[in-house]
C-alpha cells in the first residue's frame, strides 16, 4: 500500500541547497520533509570548498563558531603556477567579512552540521534513503511528489516542491523543464597524496605543456583533480598509472617522492564536468535551485557557495508567501529574477577562462606562457584581491533576512 504524508514544502536533495533551505525554512517554522536518496551524506570528493560567503551566511545565521568547530582547513591565498613562474592568484584576506578565507571542509561534515542544527526545530524532517523517482500533478500543478523507500512507495503531498537534487536532477526532468547547455571543454579526474609538513601550504593550480593539475590542501593530504580534455578517460587511462605519476612529478615536483601513493587507476574519480542552465527555473507548484537549476563548471569551486545562496534567496522570498499556503507562479519566478543573474555572469566568467585558458592549455602549445591577466597580477599583487572578490564573494551574495525567518 502506498503511504501518504503531506507538509507545506517538499525539497528533493539533500545535497547543499537542499539542506540550507531546510534548515531556513523549518527556522521560520514552516513544515518542511528533504528527501535524500542516499542514506548519509558521506560521498568523496565533492564540493568541499566553503567559501567567504557561504561562512557570512553562517555567521549572519549564528552558526560561524559552530560550523568552524567541525574539521577544516582554512586557505586564505590560492596560487597558480606555469612552469616556473608562480603567483598568488586570490587573496581572501582584505575581504570585507568575518571568514576571511576557504574552508576546506568534507561535504559531509558541512551537511551534518545543518542537519544537527535543523533538527532544533520540530518542522524539520529529514528522510534518507528516501529517493524521488516522480511528481505529482493535479489541474496543471505540482502538489507532491512520489518517492521510493525502504518500506515502499510514499507520496509526499505539499504546496510547493523545490528541486535541489543536483546536476543530473529527476525533479527537472520529470518536470520537462528545459535546459541550456553551454558546453565544457573537460572532464576532472580526482585523487588523493598525503601531505607531509615540508610541503607548501598554499592551494594552487599548476599549468604544464598540454596538462593542468589543481592541488588543494586538505591538511593531512592534498586533494588533487588533474584536467583532462572532455570525454578523453579512456585515452588519459591507455597511457596507464606510471605516466599519471609521472606526470604529477613535472607538474608538483614536491609530490615526486609519494607520486607511487597512487596505487591504479581505479584511484582516479571522473568529475564529468557539465556546465547548463534551465530556461525556466520553475512551474506552478515546482521550483528548482542549485545544481537542478544550473550546473557550474568546477572553475573558482563556486558550486556549493550558489546552491548555498540560491537557498538563502528562495527562503527570503518564499517563506512569507509559504506561510500564507499560497505560492503563486510570480513567487517562484521571483527566485530564478534575483538568482539568474549570478549564474549568468559566473558561469560566463567560467565559460570565457574555459575557451582562453583551459582549451589552450590542453591542446599543448609549444610555449607555455601565462595568460595576460596572470601577468598584471604577478606585477601588482594587489591584484589579487579582485579575483578573491569574485570568486570568495561572487555576484549579488545574499543574506538571510532574519527579521522574516525568526519571526515565526
Ligand atoms: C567531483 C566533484 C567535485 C566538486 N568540487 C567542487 C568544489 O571544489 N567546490 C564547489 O563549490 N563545488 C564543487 N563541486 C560541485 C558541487 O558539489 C555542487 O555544485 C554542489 O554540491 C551543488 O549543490 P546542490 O545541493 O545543488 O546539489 P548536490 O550537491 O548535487 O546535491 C543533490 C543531492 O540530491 C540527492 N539526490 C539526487 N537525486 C535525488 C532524488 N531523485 N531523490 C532524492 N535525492 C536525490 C543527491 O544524492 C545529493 O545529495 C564538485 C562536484 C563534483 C561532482
Amino acid at each position: 500500500m502506498t503511504a501518504e504524508l503531506k507538509t507545506r514544502c517538499c525539497i528533493a536533495g539533500g545535497g547543499p541547497a537542499g539542506m540550507m533551505l531546510g534548515y531556513l525554512l523549518a527556522r521560520a517554522g514552516i513544515d518542511v520533509i528533504v528527501l535524500e536518496k542516499h542514506g548519509d551524506f558521506l560521498r568523496d570528493f565533492r564540493g568541499d570548498t566553503i567559501h567567504p560567503s557561504t561562512l557570512e551566511v553562517m555567521n549572519e545565521l549564528g552558526l560561524y563558531e559552530g560550523l568552524l568547530q567541525r574539521p577544516h582547513h582554512p586557505t586564505p591565498t590560492i596560487s597558480a603556477n606555469f612552469g616556473d613562474f608562480k603567483v598568488t592568484m586570490a587573496d581572501f584576506r582584505h575581504l570585507p567579512v568575518r571568514g576571511r578565507f576557504i574552508a576546506m571542509m568534507p561535504q559531509w561534515d558541512f551537511l551534518n552540521f545543518i542537519a544537527d542544527e535543523a533538527q532544533h526545530y520540530s518542522t524539520f524532517r529529514l528522510m534518507l534513503t528516501a529517493e524521488v523517482n516522480n511528481l505529482i500533478e493535479e489541474d496543471g500543478r505540482i502538489a507532491g511528489v512520489i518517492v521510493d523507500t525502504p518500506t515502499g512507495e510514499t507520496k509526499i503531498f505539499s504546496d510547493l516542491v523545490i528541486g535541489c537534487d543536483g546536476r543530473s536532477s529527476t525533479v527537472r526532468a520529470k518536470a520537462g523543464l528545459d535546459i541550456v547547455n553551454l558546453g565544457a571543454p573537460m572532464d576532472v579526474l580526482w585523487f588523493r597524496i598525503p601531505r607531509i609538513p615540508s610541503d607548501p601550504d598554499e592551494s594552487m593550480g599548476s599549468f604544464g605543456q598540454g596538462v593542468i593539475m589543481v592541488m588543494i590542501n586538505r591538511g593531512d593530504y592534498w586533494q588533487c583533480g588533474y584536467v583532462i580534455a572532455k570525454d578523453s578517460l579512456e585515452q588519459a587511462r591507455m597511457h596507464g598509472i606510471d605516466f599519471f605519476r609521472s606526470q604529477i612529478a613535472k607538474l608538483a615536483p614536491f609530490l615526486a617522492d609519494r607520486a607511487d601513493e597512487l596505487a591504479d587507476l581505479d584511484d582516479l574519480a571522473l568529475l564529468t564536468v557539465k556546465v547548463d542552465r534551465l530556461k525556466k527555473w520553475h512551474r506552478p507548484g515546482l521550483l528548482c535551485i542549485g545544481d537542478a537549476a544550473h550546473a557550474m563548471s568546477p572553475i573558482g569551486g563556486v558550486g556549493i557557495n550558489l546552491a548555498i545562496q540560491d537557498a538563502v534567496a528562495a527562503a527570503n522570498l518564499l517563506i512569507p508567501p509559504l506561510r500564507r499556503g499560497q505560492v503563486t507562479a510570480a513567487d517562484l519566478h521571483r527566485v530564478q529574477k534575483r538568482r539568474e543573474l549570478p549564474t549568468r555572469v559566473t558561469q560566463a566568467a567560467q565559460v570565457f577562462i574555459q575557451k582562453n585558458v583551459i582549451t589552450a592549455v590542453l591542446s599543448g602549445p609549444a610555449q607555455l606562457r601565462p595568460p595576460r591577466a596572470v601577468q598584471l597580477v604577478a606585477r601588482w599583487p594587489r591584484l589579487a584581491r579582485i579575483p578573491a572578490r569574485m570568486v570568495g564573494m561572487g555576484v549579488r551574495p545574499e543574506h538571510p533576512d532574519l527579521t522574516l525567518i525568526d519571526a515565526s
